[in-house]
């Protein structure tokens, strides 16, 4: 199967910065998978998503996608940011439709895509309400659905449900799963908590160190799991590996 995204060798250095932030990652991401980086903040998780989208370059190694280097930033590559980024004036509708307006896909198209995430996402009775209007909860599905409309073959979602309690957060963990396996796309989310990533990731990657390194990766057994199914001894030996990959380097 051919990689969706490929990492080589990737290392960056702020111009204003003395060190490099991150350095030497490898990296492959196959379609349709779900991918977890985790790690302590200031290890640039931050800085790998946005090389990765196209925002900032390499200072040496290279990321293709669909084997073309990434030069710039592309609807092939979405992002959900932590602070969503939406328009708070538009109402929920607008803010849906301005990705497939700018990238001009066709109406009919558009609008069949938005009657289903707005069904997947419960917001139809709130298509025309302003984002203004709208609790954080309600605001982060209007995200998603903005995301997802685009029909982006790479989507990444940077720390996107830290500031969500956390009933609102796993709602939001199993629509970002629903949505993942009706739309088939390839998924990095960055996190620094350690069981958002083990409900999410099937590949889990450590990312710690200054300048940051992948340290490991794991293949993931509770991917996607009902808490209480799992057998907790061998559930909490998992999380205690992966906390102490984390505290190694950091
Ligand atoms: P994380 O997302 O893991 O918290 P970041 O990617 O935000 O980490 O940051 C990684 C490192 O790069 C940190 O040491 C941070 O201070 C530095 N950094 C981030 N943004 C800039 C910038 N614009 N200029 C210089 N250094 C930066």
């Amino acid at each position: 199967m051919t990689d969706l995204l490929t990492i080589d060798n990737v290392s960056f250095r702020y111009p204003n910065s003395a060190n490099a932030s991150i350095q030497e990652i490898n990296l492959t991401v196959e379609p349709n998978s779900i991918n977890v980086i985790v790690g302590p903040s200031g290890v640039g998780k931050s800085t790998l998503l946005n090389l990765i989208a196209g925002f900032l370059k390499p200072t040496q190694g290279t990321i293709e996608m669909q084997g073309v280097k990434v030069q710039g930033a592309n609807w092939r590559r979405g992002i959900v940011f932590q602070d969503m980024a939406l328009y708070p004036w538009l109402t929920v509708k607008q803010n849906i439709l301005f990705g497939p307006k700018m990238r001009k896909m066709p109406a009919n198209q558009s609008l069949d895509r938005l009657q289903y995430l707005l069904s997947e996402t419960r917001l139809l009775e709130f298509e025309d309400t302003p984002i203004y209007e709208l609790s954080g909860g309600l605001r982060q599905r209007v995200a998603l659905a903005r995301a997802f409309i685009n029909e982006p073959p790479l989507l990444m979602l940077d720390e996107s449900f830290s500031a969500l309690d956390n009933y609102t957060r796993s709602e939001m963990h199993s629509l970002l799963l629903a949505l993942w396996k009706n739309n088939q796309n390839g998924i990095i989310a960055i996190t620094h908590d350690i069981d958002e990533a083990i409900f999410l990731g099937q590949n889990i990657y450590v990312l710690n160190g200054k300048p940051g390194k992948i340290s490991q990766k794991f293949a993931n057994p509770y991917f996607n799991m009902d808490m209480s199914e799992i057998l907790s001894t061998e559930y909490i030996a998992f999380r205690n590996q992966l906390v102490s990959s984390i505290k190694q380097m950091s």
